[in-house]
């Protein structure tokens, strides 16, 4: 995969898109990531990106024509149209569905808005997708970028340890993933659950399971209607509600 972040600061996405798993990641080419900056693509002495809204509201907003000449160039550098992506607090929230499904695509593009947002004719002219990372408002779309590609990029095979990694994760299957545990086995007076500890897979995998459900039920309740529930998790999650009442 091959994603390009059209942004007014390379510096901080790059900071972040070197460390860690998805740092070796890159090393490793198991996705390139390549970041623009607009402000390269204006065209007055003053390298000016933003000016005032008509209508006389507050703030700055981001000019269309940088960021329609710095997509443009990404498209004229790699002869392929990416799926651009603006964040925006007006998208749709984002979710772990959603960015699987994106891990599969080859070419990406994300805008990160900055100031008040940007000139709406460059989001009709060329975004393809708005994505938001939740209720509120930040700065700029840098960190949204940064959190969208995290989630997608360790989709990719070979990021992960293995697939597994993120399948048994919270939210990819509308479950919470069950509390997890490591060395000591006693860490002030609490002990790791002795199940844990038998060696026996399969009472294991339905200790893990029930905590999941448990764990679901208690906290986000609404995500169990989406999930892909058994008839013994159906008989789980009724003993657990009967138990409560
Ligand atoms: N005036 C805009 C509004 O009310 O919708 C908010 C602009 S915000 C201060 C500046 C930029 O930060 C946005 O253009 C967007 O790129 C990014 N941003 C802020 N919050 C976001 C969120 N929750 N999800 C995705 N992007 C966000």
């Amino acid at each position: 995969m091959n994603i390009e972040i059209l942004t007014l600061f390379p510096a901080l996405c790059e900071s972040v898109l070197n460390e860690s798993i998805i740092g070796r990641a890159r090393e490793k080419n198991l996705f390139s990531v390549n970041c623009r900056n607009i402000r390269d693509y204006t065209t007055d002495k003053h390298n000016r990106v933003d000016d005032s809204p008509y209508g006389g509201s507050g703030g700055m907003i981001m000019q269309a024509s940088p960021i329609y000449d710095c997509f443009m160039s990404i498209v004229k550098d790699s002869g392929i149209r990416p799926h651009l992506i603006y964040m925006s607090p007006a998208g749709k929230t984002l979710t772990q569905s959603r960015a699987k499904e994106l891990s599969k695509l080859n070419n990406i593009a994300v805008l990160c808005g900055h100031y008040e947002g940007v000139d709406e004719r460059v989001i009709e002219e060329i975004v393809d997708e708005e994505i938001s990372i939740g209720d509120y408002v930040l700065t700029g779309g840098e960190l949204p970028a940064l959190v969208l590609i995290d989630a997608i990029v360790r989709m990719i095979p070979g990021v992960l340890a293995s697939d597994e990694a993120y399948e048994k994760e919270s939210h990819y299957n509308s479950l919470l993933e069950y509390p997890q545990y490591t060395r000591p086995f006693s860490w002030r007076g609490k002990e790791v659950p002795a199940v844990l500890l038998s060696g026996h897979h399969a009472n294991i995998e339905k200790w893990q399971r029930e905590k999941s459900l448990e764990r679901t039920l208690k906290k986000r309740p609404d995500m169990l209607g989406k999930a892909d529930l058994t008839f013994n998790d159906n008989l789980f999650l009724n003993s657990m509600k009967n138990r409560d009442k």
